[in-house]
């Protein structure tokens, strides 16, 4: 199933083009074809070579966290308190996102980071609204 196919009247899935569930949760980057680096989300141009032909590449399943916070006081629709996370990809690129975890308590600096799906917030008209996430992966 799609995440496109799980939008549903509750819910509403935010930048479906960046993410994908299968096989697995991972998000999807620009490759440029002409010099071959990375860049998420997919830029019109590349910012190495200034080249316009890129492409949609899958990034990773899994990368490593560079930073972390605990956000206590966010835009209207947030849950606060919630994590924010900054992983850094096998490709080159450093994503920011929410990270979905029971124990916030065991994050650690390099660990290692997996993609996921899951709520970010309300929506204006009250529905939830998901989007690709990081969790903590053993
Ligand atoms: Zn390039």
């Amino acid at each position: 199933m799609s995440e496109k196919e799980k939008e549903s009247d509750q819910t509403e899935v935010y930048k479906p083009e960046l993410f994908s569930t299968t096989p697995h949760p991972h998000l999807i980057a620009g490759r440029c074809k002409s010099c071959g680096k990375y860049t998420f989300p997919k830029y019109y141009a590349c910012p190495f070579c200034f080249s316009d032909d890129l492409e949609d590449a899958p990034l990773s399943p899994t990368g490593i966290l560079h930073s972390f916070t605990t956000v206590r006081r966010s835009m209207p629709g947030y849950t606060v308190p919630y994590l924010l996370g900054i992983v850094n990809f096998p490709e080159g690129v450093r994503v920011m996102a929410q990270v979905e975890t029971d124990k916030p308590e065991e994050l650690k600096l390099d660990m290692k980071m997996g993609v996921t799906v899951g709520f970010i917030r309300k929506g204006k008209d009250g529905k939830d609204i998901v989007s690709y996430k990081f969790r903590p992966v053993s």
